[in-house]
């Protein structure tokens, strides 16, 4: 065996560091037309939506609060406990199914229009944009010597970054701590350990996102990137280049000569203005996120040259292929049908949820006890809570075989929004007066407004066991 011989290793790409190659970074031409306003309005609604939700009150009390140390969640006029996990596990399957049936009909649009990183990145490139100048004055400002010019522009694009950065940390806090209190406390110091370490956190996430990874979440992080491909069908509205008419492109002598071009004149302006560098005219690639930058941008090449818009276009692989597309297919139809359901049923059970809960514990020691007048008696424990957002009186009754009745307990009692009470009650039988068995009970508790008018859409009652002995 020859152990000193080793078998010869050369580095296939020279330029690469071992077996990472250094990041190229990405700096995107700045590109006007429709998809693009489109796509400004949409991350304009998306970043000022999140902004401005927690601020919203409602009842007097922040619109939009999950309360994790109370463990309530108010949103709006509703407030959510655990108990109530299973509204949220429904808006989550919803969700889910809402994003299958768009990406099923419409491919990537949500990443391309509503994503956060999306809405994030475009708004950290338009400050950059108004610091550093579009993309060829990027492109010579990173190459130029740090002189007091380039300083300047950097500082002035990293603190706005850092300045939105914060306030989508601090408004990410302010949903789960009351935001009124929690932005004067934190510009006076008075924000506890947990509450920054939150907001640093997703200070930097977004600064580190938005400003420096940008796409890379998109290529190397984001799980619905890599799972998205296997919902297209042929149907899906995905950008395409058009290679029928694009191609052969007319680049070096065939610009002038008299051989047969396509449309395509190879100005790469759709590579320049793709937020993952990729280019659309290798074919559907999972890169891309549907932004249509492309689009626009080819657009006014086409324009430009006078040729009809739509090289680069929103379109179908059976409409690519002369084939009629189908816009209403079972898979489609299937999901549309599921959401509606899922979402009737949310709805049905949201407006006839009653905001009470009661739960009934019994006394686990003693099946039952003799007085020592005779009487058999039971003990219980009424766990009372209300979940709604306004103080409520109740009125507790029991619903049980003759000769049973409720002893020490309070017939009316009232709880403020979302007060907890733990009652314990005793239901008593006297044997003297009849026969005692051992039965089925109900508790029932009724909210009452004014004298003893009831709601009775305020009622809950919880079954138990009366215990009596054999004899
Ligand atoms: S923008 Fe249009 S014309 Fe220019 S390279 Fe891209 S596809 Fe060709
Ligand atoms: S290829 Fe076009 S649509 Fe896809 S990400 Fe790039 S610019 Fe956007």
């Amino acid at each position: 065996m020859n152990a000193g011989r080793r078998i010869p290793v050369e580095q296939s790409h020279p330029e690469a560091n071992g077996l990472y190659a250094k990041r190229q970074r990405i700096q995107i031409k700045d590109v006007k037309g429709h998809y693009q306003r489109l796509r400004d309005a949409s991350v304009r609604v998306v970043v000022v939506l999140y902004l401005v939700l927690p601020w919203l009150t409602w009842n007097g009390r922040q619109a939009i609060l999950f309360n994790l140390p109370d463990r309530r969640f108010n949103i709006f006029g509703i407030t959510f406990w655990p108990q109530d996990f299973l509204f949220l596990a429904w808006a989550l399957i919803i969700s889910a199914l809402a994003l299958f049936f768009v990406t099923v009909f419409a491919g990537r649009v949500y990443c391309g229009y509503v994503c956060p990183q999306t809405a994030w990145t475009r708004w950290f490139m338009a400050i950059e944009q108004f610091f550093e100048g579009d993309r060829h004055q990027r492109i010579k400002l990173d190459k130029a010597p740090l002189r007091l010019g380039k300083v300047a522009r950097r500082t002035g694009k990293h603190v706005s970054w850092l300045v939105l950065a914060l306030a989508t940390g601090l408004t990410f806090v302010g949903y789960f701590s009351p935001i009124r209190e929690l932005v004067p406390d934190f510009f006076t110091g008075q924000v506890g350990g947990w509450g920054l370490f939150w907001i640093g956190f997703f200070t930097f996430a977004t600064y580190g996102n938005a400003g420096f990874m940008r796409e890379q979440v998109c290529l190397y992080m984001c799980p619905y990137a890599r799972f998205q491909s296997v919902m297209f069908d042929r149907d899906t509205l995905i950008v395409s280049y058009d290679q029928a008419r694009g191609e052969p492109r007319r680049r070096g002598a065939r610009k002038h000569s008299e051989e047969p071009a396509g449309d395509c004149v190879d100005c790469a302006l759709c590579v320049q203005v793709c937020p993952t560098g990729i280019d659309i005219r290798d074919g559907l690639q999972y890169e891309c996120v549907t932004c249509a930058a492309c689009v626009d941008a080819c657009d006014q090449v086409m324009e430009r040259i006078g040729r009809p818009k739509g090289l680069i276009r929103y379109t179908t692989e059976n409409a690519l292929d002369g084939r009629q597309t189908h816009l209403l297919r079972p898979r489609l139809l299937a999901y549309g049908a599921v959401i509606l359901v899922l979402i009737g049923l949310f709805a049905g059970s949201l407006v006839t949820r009653v905001p009470l809960q009661v739960d009934v514990l019994r006394d686990r020691n003693q099946l039952y006890r003799v007085t020592g007048s005779g009487t058999i008696e039971n003990s219980y424990r009424l766990e009372i809570l209300n979940k709604d957002q306004s103080p409520h009186s109740y009125q507790l009754s029991l619903e049980a075989p003759a000769g049973l009745t409720l002893v020490n307990a309070p017939r009316r009692f009232t709880l403020s929004a979302g007060e907890h009470r733990s009652l314990p009650v005793t239901v008593s039988a006297d044997p003297y007066a009849g026969a005692v068995e051992s039965a089925d009970i109900r508790f029932r508790v009724r909210a009452v407004q004014g004298a003893d008018a009831e709601a009775p859409d305020m009622e809950m009652a919880h079954e138990s066991r009366f215990i009596a002995p054999r004899s």
